[in-house]
């Protein structure tokens, strides 16, 4: 069974339930179709949730987006190699003249050793950590 919302020419919408599409298309052809309001038989299909409920359910079966955490993390490390100015080592050095308006407020990257994170999160210095996979050979 499908159900169908339908108007009449007078713009009475009402519910039709047929066996199947081919159904609902001989009872329409053949002006079977009766408004229940007015009796006019001149009967429209309009788009209802129903009638694109079934329309989805037989399409591609992909309900909820697969997301490629991969792809995610080279895309968000591609946007912090492009967009943030590499400071190298100097990234605390940087990092805290930007916090203490020495320097022009910019993203900046860099790396940092254990101590001078410290001092970063002790100055109260916002930063993200993430692993540079292009370093894998000069590890300090
Ligand atoms: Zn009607």
């Amino acid at each position: 069974m499908i159900a169908f919302d339908l108007m009449c020419a007078n713009g009475h919408t009402f519910e039709g339930w047929f066996d199947n599409l081919e159904s609902y298309g001989r009872q329409d052809s053949e002006h079977l179709i009766i408004c229940p309001i007015c009796e006019n038989t001149k009967i429209k299909r309009i788009l209802s949730p129903v009638a694109m409920k079934s329309s989805s359910r037989s399409g591609q079966k992909n309900p909820s987006f697969p997301i490629d955490y991969q792809k995610l993390a080279m895309e968000v490390v591609n946007y912090i190699q492009n967009e943030f100015e590499d400071t190298g080592t100097q990234f605390t050095k940087e990092a805290l003249k930007i916090h203490y308006g020495a320097a022009e407020a910019r993203n900046i990257r860099g790396t940092a050793t254990r101590e001078e994170e410290k001092i970063l999160e002790d100055e109260g210095v916002p930063f993200i950590k993430f692993p540079e996979p292009d370093k894998k050979n000069d590890e300090n």
